[in-house]
């Protein structure tokens, strides 16, 4: 009770998990409302209606953040800035990544469930989680089922989900010792930009050589997509320059970028053959890689 009367427990007034998949299963038209980050201009900028709306930012499920051989679980629901907090000692450059998402407002609301479920060729975390050999969860009602986060990704504005089935958590392996791992964002500012390119790099070298490599791109075509032409022509080779410059041969196959006010298609194919030569130099040079601060640490 409180002084002004009976107050409903916390248990018994919120929703929970199992609350949300039995809903949006029956209402499958309903809009799925997270960070509010995208789904806000499409209300104050398109003046679309989104009723009925399921706002799921209070559900703690879809918050929680785990870890279990090898492999880091992250809901759905958790922010860019909490993922931020959770990668920063297991995967240090997608910690570097998420710096250059948004502003703080837009990172302590936008979740990376809405980054994926958006399915934008140019949402920043898609290129990294596909790089990493990341896993997506998604359920509908009761069931679940898994798929790597590269299947996902179909078409320009369509992913393989279905009516009523949301993204219930990533699960994003850790890379192993030896694995060079490097997400690098283009765009035209610092902060508060949206990318040309991004290219995102976890490649293991052993002995000399490269032993495997998983190379993906956003900016680059119609969804966020690896580069395996690329990668075919490093796996097996001396990490050599000689090996890197042949392997940009690569990214005439892989892709075929557009022109838009952001880029050129021939800025676009530029930058991402110059990124891979970037993280040849960031591995063999011994000199710290050059980036752009917003503010030095005090
Ligand atoms: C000023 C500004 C700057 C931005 N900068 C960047 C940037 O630098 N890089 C970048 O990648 N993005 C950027 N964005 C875009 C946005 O922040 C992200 O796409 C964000 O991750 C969306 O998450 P959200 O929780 O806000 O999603 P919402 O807006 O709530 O939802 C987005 C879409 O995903 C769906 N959805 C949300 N959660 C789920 C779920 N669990 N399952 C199924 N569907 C779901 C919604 O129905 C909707 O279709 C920016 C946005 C703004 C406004």
């Amino acid at each position: 009770m409180t002084a002004r009367g009976w107050r409903p427990e916390a248990s018994s007034c919120r929703a929970d998990l199992d609350d949300f998949a039995a809903l949006y299963a029956k209402t499958p038209d309903a809009t799925v409302v997270a960070g509010a980050t995208d789904v806000g201009l499409w209300v104050t900028k398109r003046f679309r209606a989104i009723a009925p709306a399921i706002f799921i930012g209070g559900i703690a499920e879809l918050k929680a953040i785990g870890e279990a051989k090898g492999v880091l679980s992250l809901g759905a629901g958790v922010s860019y800035s909490e993922a931020r907090t959770a990668l920063a000692s297991r995967i240090p450059a997608f910690a570097a990544l998420i710096d250059r998402i948004g502003g703080e407002q837009v990172r302590n609301m936008g979740t990376l469930g809405g980054n994926i479920a958006n399915g934008s060729p140019i949402g920043d975390t898609a290129p990294a989680l596909i790089a990493l050999g990341a896993t997506l969860v998604l359920r509908k009602g009761a069931k679940r089922r898994r798929m790597a986060i590269e299947d996902f990704f179909i078409a320009y504005g369509k992913q393989d989900r279905q009516k009523g089935e949301f993204v219930e958590a990533v699960d994003v392996p850790i890379p192993a010792a030896g694995t060079h791992v490097a997400f690098h964002k283009v765009s035209k500012r610092r902060d508060e930009d949206i990318t040309s390119t991004l290219g995102a790099f976890a490649i293991a070298i052993n002995g000399g050589k490269v032993t495997s490599a998983r190379i993906a791109y956003g900016g680059m075509a119609a969804t966020p997509k690896r580069a395996k032409a690329v990668e075919a022509a490093l796996v097996g080779k001396p990490w050599t320059r000689a090996t890197v410059e042949a392997a940009m041969a690569g990214y005439d196959k892989d892709f075929a970028p557009i022109s838009d006010m952001r880029a050129s298609a021939g800025y676009r194919m530029l930058a991402a053959r110059n990124l891979l030569l970037r993280v040849f130099l960031e591995t063999t040079s011994g000199k710290k890689p050059v980036t752009v601060k917003r503010r030095e640490a005090a």
